[in-house]
């Protein structure tokens, strides 16, 4: 297939199959165009993913397209917007249709489970690179930012955490346990917290997604908000799985693990009920509270200590 085909037989069936009205014109054009409800603002996030850096080499490229729209979409998640289309910057190394086909259906899986429409993208020839642009809306001056913490607030998560890190050590098993297939699952098939995110919009004062730790990226909101935190050791949330398969270190996973993709939130005491019993059940933890001294601090019930953060950084010292 020529770039053309393959743009007309792999990804136009994707967009017609995640096609929604907010989306004016999709792919075919010089650009697309999207609605925007009277209102309301513009969330937009890119994110992009390289082989052998985000995602091992060969790797499934049915697990790629799911991942791929789903790393991206959390951010949409994390903002508290609606989820309404993405563009695909595709850089293949060559043009195979086994490939495309499982890539194409992993992406569709995921795009239509988001609420995303497929509404263009660019198609070249590299070493395998995939870029996802999200679009998302809120009612204006309502996305949840990470500068918002106030001392006092409770910091919350949802989900488990440290799993996705800890499916590393299993991806190259070849006949996993029920407990390691749990993990491997939330590493292959991250759900974004999209409906949550919307249920945060206007409640939690804070929040971010968890892509590189709970360490790092709660770092990010003490930052943005000039205050600190202290977190309860044994509130941190961890999976059966996880515990039984890594017991010793899951504290380490569950703080500095990445790739879970949950939500990491503050919000003030007062709406903490309310919040609780609009999600999931079980859904959310409270782990921590904002303090107005900066730093992390981490109590077992006796002490706290201070936390640093081992999160990847791409651009990091290599010690
Ligand atoms: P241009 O040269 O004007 O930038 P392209 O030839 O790159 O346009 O793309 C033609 C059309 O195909 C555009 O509408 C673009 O959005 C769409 N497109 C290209 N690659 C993809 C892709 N991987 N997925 C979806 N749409 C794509
Ligand atoms: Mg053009």
């Amino acid at each position: 297939m020529n770039e053309f085909e393959l743009i007309r037989q792999v990804f136009m069936p994707v967009a017609v199959a995640t096609a929604n009205p907010a989306v004016r014109l999709g792919p075919g054009d010089d650009g697309a165009i999207q609605r925007l409800p009277p209102g309301s603002e513009l969330v937009f996030s890119l994110d992009t993913l390289v082989e052998g850096v985000h995602f091992p080499a060969d790797y499934s490229p049915r697990f790629l397209g799911w991942r791929g729209l789903a790393v991206a979409a959390s951010d949409l998640a994390a903002m508290g917007a609606d989820p309404v289309c993405f563009t695909l910057g595709l850089t293949l190394p060559y043009s195979d249709d086994k490939w495309l086909k499982a890539f194409a259906q992993g992406l569709s899986d995921a795009a239509k489970q988001f609420g995303l429409a497929l509404a263009g993208g660019d198609t070249t020839r590299g070493p395998l690179t995939l870029s996802f642009q999200v679009h998302g809306t809120v009612p204006a001056g309502t996305a949840i930012l990470r500068s918002g913490a106030h001392t006092g607030d409770l910091i919350g998560v949802s989900g488990m955490l440290g799993d996705a890190c800890a499916a590393l050590r299993w991806l190259d098993e070849p006949s996993p346990s029920h407990h390691a297939r749990t993990l491997l699952g939330r590493y292959h098939h991250p759900e974004p917290k999209l409906t949550l995110g919307q249920l945060l919009r206007g409640t939690a004062s804070a929040a971010v997604d968890i892509s590189d730790g709970l360490v790092a990226d709660l770092g990010h909101i003490l930052a943005a908000s000039g205050v600190g935190a202290r977190l309860i050791e044994a509130a941190i949330p961890r999976s059966a799985a996880l515990m039984a398969l890594h017991g010793e270190e899951s504290l380490a996973m569950a703080l500095n693990g990445g790739d879970d993709y949950e939500i990491c939130f503050t919000v003030a005491p007062d709406r903490w009920s309310s919040l609780e019993a609009a999600a999931n059940r079980g859904e959310l933890t409270v782990i921590g509270e904002v303090t107005a001294e900066p730093g992390l601090w981490l109590s077992d019930g006796h002490q706290d200590r201070p936390v640093h953060s081992t999160g990847y950084d791409h651009f990091g010292a290599d010690e």
